[in-house]
């Protein structure tokens, strides 16, 4: 039997909650169906974290979830879940889920043995990755429903694997990069039975699809805990072999101090609730090997322009597949790459050309990084805040001479 916990030992109180996180949980409990705030947010208001959204679990179906809400849709084809909106805000909602997929399970001519997807909540506890992530918190009652022992692990600050590592790690190798972002993130360590075997099986990861291992890296970088996540994976001795980015990244001896400071960067801002862009973080996890392939073709006597545009190609070509970065964050990563040395020209018309630009924000932002980085003098980026803030006449006093 689960553990029922009061709230004198977790500290969720329902006000905690988002009112739309409240208003769905109350809305499937009046029509008598079991609804219960589940996974990331109870786990992050447990350690005083703000939830970044909010999942909810019942025993209703999609179809009676949707019934119940004015603004509510079905999305996912293989497993329904249903997305209920209230305010501004999207509440995810899941009905309890089997423990294995059964909507898989075929004979060996391929035919479908089972299609009940749903389980009971036991189960939909067990097939949870973490034991933090398996707790079910109930607004009405304040009470957590905890199957795993997942508030004592948080209390002593452990992530534990719900099952054998090996094997859960086995079924869905992204599991060894979401132990390592929950627990940068939360500040745990990693139980040393679901630690010790990433090493073994990390290129397990080799077999997921490209698409769906750029989802998990974005988040992790994106997590606003990008630098604890990378020096946790370092000091875990999980940097290597883990995925290619993460090789590129921690592994760049003359770029390290960029690569860093642009993850400090970027934490920041999404800390500050302000927009980043995959296309400008892959920039800078990327350009010090573009400048080290194009200063080789300037030292052989190629020309500027052509000599950067043959380097960011040869990079992208090989990172791109490498990393599934897609065309449009290509097409993004290509143009901040491509505005740096127009930086360089601070004569004739070409200065007013590129404030005017739609990605100039992006590029000034990125030349200011290399500056801060020491790569180039700070002076350049200061040149460019002042020519962009002046009047007309003091623009034509700072222009200089052309060389
Ligand atoms: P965050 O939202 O802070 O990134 P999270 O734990 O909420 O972390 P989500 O991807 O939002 O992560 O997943 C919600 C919940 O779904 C998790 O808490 C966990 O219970 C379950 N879950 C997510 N991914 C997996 C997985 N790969 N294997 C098993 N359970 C998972
Ligand atoms: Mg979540």
């Amino acid at each position: 039997a689960p553990a029922l916990i009061p709230v004198a030992l977790h500290g969720i109180r329902r006000e905690d909650l988002s009112p739309a996180a409240r208003r769905v949980c109350a809305g499937l409990q009046e029509a008598g169906y079991k609804a219960y705030v589940v996974g990331g947010a109870v786990r992050d208001l447990i350690a005083g974290i703000p939830p970044k959204d909010y999942d909810v679990a019942t025993d209703a179906t999609p179809e009676q979830v949707r019934e119940q809400f004015r603004r509510a849709r079905i999305i996912g084809r293989r497993f329904k879940i249903v997305h209920v909106m209230v305010g501004n805000e999207t509440i995810e909602v899941s009905t309890f889920r089997a423990l294995h997929d059964a909507d898989t399970v075929t004979d060996e001519h391929g035919r479908v043995l089972h299609d009940n997807v749903y389980g009971t909540q036991a189960e939909d506890a067990t097939r949870r990755d973490f034991t933090v992530n398996a707790l079910y918190y109930d607004p009405s009652t304040e009470v957590v429903t905890d199957y795993h022992h997942g508030v004592a692990d948080l209390k002593q600050k452990t992530l534990r694997m719900i099952g054998d590592p090996v094997q859960r790690y086995r079924e869905d190798p992204v599991r060894m990069l979401r132990a390592v972002r929950l627990a940068a993130k939360l500040g745990l360590i990693i139980d040393p039975a679901a630690r010790k075997p990433i090493t073994e099986v990390s290129e397990l990861l080799e077999n997921v699809p490209a698409a769906r291992l750029f989802d998990e890296m974005l988040k992790l970088l994106t997590s606003g805990y990008a630098v604890v996540s990378l020096k946790r994976l370092h000091s875990e001795g999980l940097h290597k072999g883990l995925l290619p980015l993460l090789d590129v990244i921690l592994n760049q001896p003359q770029g390290e101090k960029f690569v860093w400071l642009s993850l400090e960067n970027t934490d920041q801002r999404i800390r500050d609730d302000k927009p980043i862009s995959a296309g400008f973080l892959f920039a800078t996890l990327l350009w010090h090997e573009v400048l080290a392939n194009w200063t080789a073709r300037r030292e052989k006597g190629e020309h500027t322009t052509p000599a950067l545009l043959a380097a960011m190609n040869e990079v992208l070509e090989i990172q791109a597949e490498k990393l599934a970065i897609t065309r449009r964050v290509s097409a993004d990563i290509t143009e901040i790459w491509g505005l740096q040395p127009r930086f360089e020209k601070r004569s004739g018309k070409m200065p007013y050309r590129l404030i005017e630009q739609p990605r100039y924000r992006a590029g000034y932002d990125f030349l200011r990084l290399r500056a801060e980085s020491g790569e180039i003098p700070m002076e350049l980026p200061d040149w460019w805040d002042a020519f962009a803030h002046a009047n007309a006449e003091d623009r034509e006093g700072m222009m200089q001479p052309e060389k």
